[in-house]
């Protein structure tokens, strides 16, 4: 399992290098990501929070495993308000406005250029990764920060990636 950095460590802050070659040490990565983010109970992972500034993503809203290396979005359109919550930023939770849907592209674990549509929930957690790449961390974006007795009550609603 790989360690997840948290909020001041200064790799989360840090503007993420795009991968050059997808060999062996990035499929590697990507693996390792996975169970860390499954073991964590989260959504999403960048390789950031795991102290890697490489343009690596995973992501799984329960519809599948996601990967992508050098995601880049091409369209976004719509709203969406929900509560957010990072693996870098324990217990906290805020109320973040993201676009409804978007389309992007990237590569694959085979360097094979992809490209995806993603709308709601998913659209949301490829969006807080793809920030975390540039080193933006959803309180940069939150309308608000939600209270200990707001939390209480919305628990459910809280996504951590
Ligand atoms: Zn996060």
């Amino acid at each position: 399992m790989l360690e997840i950095r948290t909020v001041g460590d200064e790799v989360l802050r840090r503007k993420s290098k795009p991968v050059k070659v997808v060999n062996g040490v990035i499929r590697r990565l990507l693996d390792e990501m996975a169970a860390t983010m499954q073991h964590e109970s989260g959504i999403g992972l960048a390789a950031p929070q795991v102290g890697i500034a490489k343009r690596v993503l995973v992501a799984d809203v329960g519809d599948g495993l996601i990967e992508l290396i050098n995601p880049e979005i091409l369209f976004a359109e719509g709203n969406q308000v929900g509560l957010e919550g990072c693996l870098s930023i324990p217990d906290v939770v805020g109320e973040v406005s993201r676009a409804e849907s978007i389309r992007l592209t990237g590569l694959n674990r085979d360097g094979h250029q992809v490209w995806l549509e993603a709308s709601g929930l998913l659209a949301r957690c490829l969006q807080h990764e793809i920030d975390h790449l540039d080193g933006i961390l959803f309180t940069d974006r939150a309308i608000r920060i939600v209270s200990e007795e707001e939390l209480q009550e919305r628990r459910k609603e809280v996504v951590v990636d």
